[in-house]
């Protein structure tokens, strides 16, 4: 049996309360199908987003729910899930929610949070964040990582315990990384069709999520290759199913726009295919996430979070990935070393040194605020 913390909702309307469910190793039948008719920019056919059932035992996720000293950095479509299964939770305590960006028109449609007036309202996504979980005291940082460690090194923050990630680059993950919270649960979807959802456990002592992700090139997804070849955002890109307008072509450089005014009105997850960039290694079957992707690896978050702040027997630090298409499968969990090689591991005294400080900084922020 896998024993997997995890949270899922239960009726096809995601909006409801979801339940801690614990997988067993007994994989659901195969019920979606994503075929591809024809491989024109005219042929793509929506994708079939009938929900997967999980053949598994579930039950009440406990409550109450309580964290402290805890992060959530990128409230893109992965974050603003996580925000919404909290607050469907009911979960109270502190969090720190980290993003520079303002949430835009095109996120109403694929995030889990925010509406058209947000976006006319240029909100920051931490604010909409905030207005999503009352239950919690929600500390926003309307910036970069670098913003955050600032604030937890002048002591106007502690450092997080927990840090859950849910950032689209491996760059932003690195950034993650530098808090050297106690723990990072990191989540993100991929693959080759973009159903693929995974998490990602780490450890300031290793393995960290540079032992995962230990060079930034040389696992490039095809999305990242469509970033650099046309400088669309890799939030744009998600939005695989949208046709691209000119408003997609204001922010880009003379020569991109050039190469991308040809493709007006038509879908961009069929631009991978049109540069050349899915058959480079093979890879003709890329597909847009979708948001139901983006939930099920919130989902994965949530629920390792939960596992983690509950008392029990001590569970090894796991990297889990299936495919949204198919659903949990047995082998989809796997312990996970560091290597030998990685910062982590050559530079574990830097790493301690500065885990202690933002430690004794964020005790003497305590103490003042108590005796204030
Ligand atoms: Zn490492």
């Amino acid at each position: 049996m896998i024993s997997l913390g995890s949270v899922h909702t239960r009726r096809t309307d995601w909006r409801t309360r979801p339940t801690l469910a614990v997988y067993v190793a007994r994989p659901p039948p195969l019920r979606c199908g994503h075929k591809r008719e024809g491989q024109g920019l005219g042929a793509q056919v929506p994708p079939h987003l009938c929900p997967i059932t999980l053949l598994a035992p579930s039950t009440p996720a406990p409550e109450p729910l309580h964290f402290e000293r805890l992060a959530l950095v990128g409230t893109g479509a992965i974050g603003t899930a996580v925000a919404l299964i909290l607050d469907a939770l009911d979960a109270t305590g502190d969090l720190i929610v980290v993003d520079r960006q303002i949430f835009e028109s095109p996120n109403v449609i694929s995030y889990s949070l925010g509406t058209t007036e947000d976006a006319a309202a240029r909100r920051p996504k931490v604010d909409i964040v905030k207005v999503a979980i009352p239950s919690m005291d929600v500390h926003p940082v309307h910036g970069t990582i670098d913003d955050l460690i600032a604030q937890i090194d002048a002591g106007e923050v502690s450092i997080p315990a927990i840090a859950l990630g849910a950032v689209d680059n491996i760059e932003a993950r690195y950034d993650i990384q530098r808090i050297y919270a106690d723990l990072v649960l990191d989540g993100g979807t991929g693959g080759r069709a973009g159903t693929t959802v995974g998490l990602h456990e780490a450890l300031p002592s290793g393995p960290c999520l540079r032992c995962y992700f230990p060079t930034a090139t040389a696992t490039r997804t095809v999305e990242q290759r469509l970033h650099e070849a046309t400088g669309l955002s890799l939030e744009r890109i998600a939005r695989g199913d949208e046709p691209i307008t000119e408003a997609d072509l204001r922010d880009l450089t003379p020569e991109q726009r050039e190469r991308l005014q040809q493709y007006l009105g038509r879908p961009v997850c069929g631009l991978g295919r049109l540069l050349g960039l899915t058959t480079v290694d093979g890879d003709d079957s890329y597909q847009p996430s979708a948001a139901f992707v983006a939930q099920q690896a919130a989902s994965l978050m949530v629920g390792a979070l939960i596992a983690r702040t509950r008392a029990g027997s001590p569970m090894p630090i796991r990297q889990i990935q299936y495919d949204t298409l198919y659903g949990p499968q047995p082998d989809m969990v796997d312990g996970r070393r560091p290597r030998p090689d990685c910062y982590c591991q050559t530079r574990a005294d830097i790493i301690q040194a500065v885990r202690t400080q933002r430690a004794i900084t964020g005790k003497r922020r305590l103490s003042n605020t108590t005796v204030a």
